[in-house]
């Protein structure tokens, strides 16, 4: 099933869980492991998310040199080995950053043939080394144009023009929706017409950013509505675990901590105490997001259970 499709069939769970690839290296039973705990909520689907290459620095000869590495490697093939082995519905990311539209399009097939449906198309994270985005020379600039390529499948609307009786593809496509504000755009009104671009090429879903103030989710939806977008808007929650968290999340993406929750946030002894701290926030937001028209609560695991566990069971 589409996502729009569990949707509209949701029965018990309204909670999806998004996980990260194994580190490279690392086997996939990491993942299994997780989900094993996962699964007993009966989620609707699972997502799991693109890593594109990014810099580091390794030491070789006692000399420290930089070196592109993919640390993530494997989204496509993990969302096939979830299918495969719990029986549920994935949606794997696909981003534009390094990528050339070819190279997009080859992965498209790919994933067709793998029988998976669902994508949560996205630009991707800007390129630690330049503080910016820089789309591959070949690539796409926005999520909107990704959107649009893949819609252009969906209509058997191929880059390659010697393909002959081109196969149209069924993608269902999700996109991201930022209800403080991409970190990168002048304005919040200014980032939701790009939102709106991005449901205007196809997009049938919005998955937010994290936020920690349900209000902030509650008026995003509203300025949605009133901008004539009127697909499901799903919340992302992600419960603070560390003491840096209240910190570093503001930082990193552009959003706000609650007066409040960082009030109790800097009381906390002990990142045990944190971690509770951050279940119990999560417990409250989700409740009453569900009491308040929100369609499902997406989960942002880390590829961590346990706290998700918590949660999980206080809301399900
Ligand atoms: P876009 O929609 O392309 O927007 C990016 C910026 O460009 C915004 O500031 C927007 O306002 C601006 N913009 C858009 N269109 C135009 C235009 N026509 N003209 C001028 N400006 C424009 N990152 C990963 O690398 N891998 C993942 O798996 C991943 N999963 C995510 C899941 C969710 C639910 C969310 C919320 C984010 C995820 N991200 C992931 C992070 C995401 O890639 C970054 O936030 C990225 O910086 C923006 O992606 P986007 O798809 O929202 O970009």
């Amino acid at each position: 099933m589409t996502v729009p499709e569990h949707l509209n069939n949701l029965k018990g769970s309204r909670l999806s869980f998004e996980l990260l690839p194994p580190v490279k290296g690392n086997s996939i039973n990491s993942i299994f492991a997780t989900l094993d705990k996962l699964m007993e909520f009966s989620p609707p689907y699972i997502n799991i998310t693109y890593h594109r290459e990014e810099l580091t620095y390794v030491t070789k000869n006692g000399v420290k040199q930089p070196a592109i590495v993919h640390k993530r490697p494997g989204t496509v093939s993990i969302a096939a080995a979830i299918k495969g082995k719990y029986k549920v519905d994935v949606v794997p990311h696909i981003i534009c950053g390094g990528f050339s539209q070819h190279e997009t399009e080859d992965a498209l097939i790919d994933l067709d043939f793998l029988g998976i449906k669902n994508l949560l198309a996205l630009r991707g994270d800007a390129d630690k080394r330049l503080g910016k985005f820089k789309p591959n020379p070949e690539g796409h600039q926005y999520a909107a144009d990704l959107v649009s390529q893949i819609m252009n499948m969906n209509k058997g609307i191929y880059l390659e023009k010697y393909v002959e009786n081109p196969s149209p593809t069924n993608f269902s496509v999700g996109v991201a929706g930022y209800p403080e504000k991409h970190k990168e755009s002048p304005s919040l009104e200014t980032d939701m017409l790009h939102l709106k671009q991005k449901v205007d090429a196809g997009a049938e879903y919005i998955v937010t950013q994290m936020f920690f103030d349900n209000r902030v989710y509650f008026e995003f939806v509203k300025r949605c509505r009133d901008l004539g977008i009127t697909v499901p808007i799903i919340p992302g929650l992600k419960p603070i675990a560390v003491k840096a968290h209240h910190e570093m999340l503001p930082k990193t993406f552009g959003l706000t901590i609650p007066t409040e929750l960082s009030k109790q946030a800097k009381k906390c002894r002990t990142n045990k105490d944190v971690w509770q701290l951050g279940v119990e926030w999560a417990i409250a937001q989700s409740k009453e997001l569900l009491a308040n028209g929100a369609p499902l609560i997406h989960l942002y695991t880390m590829s961590r259970a346990e706290n998700i566990v918590a949660i999980a069971k206080s809301i399900a």
